[in-house]
């Protein structure tokens, strides 16, 4: 078995699908992203993760959904 597969981001439970190609980590809470834009919604993000990416802090069980609720 391929755990690497098996145990991949768009598995895992803390997974939120923005789009096809992509989503966010909820794992943690947002981290710091830069200031560079005025807004202040844009200095905090959960982290860009692939579909096909995958961490040490895998874990199975229900996912999120885009809006960040648990399906
Ligand atoms: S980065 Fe780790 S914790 Fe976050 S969605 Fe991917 S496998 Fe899960």
């Amino acid at each position: 078995m391929n755990e690497s597969l098996d145990q991949c981001c768009i598995r895992c439970r803390y997974f939120g699908a923005v789009d096809a190609l992509g989503g966010l980590c909820h794992r943690y809470p947002p981290v710091f992203a830069g200031d560079a834009s005025p807004r202040e919604s844009h200095h905090w993000r959960h982290p860009s993760v692939g579909p096909h990416g995958w961490c040490g802090e895998y874990s199975a069980g229900d996912q999120m959904s885009s809006s960040g609720v648990t399906i």
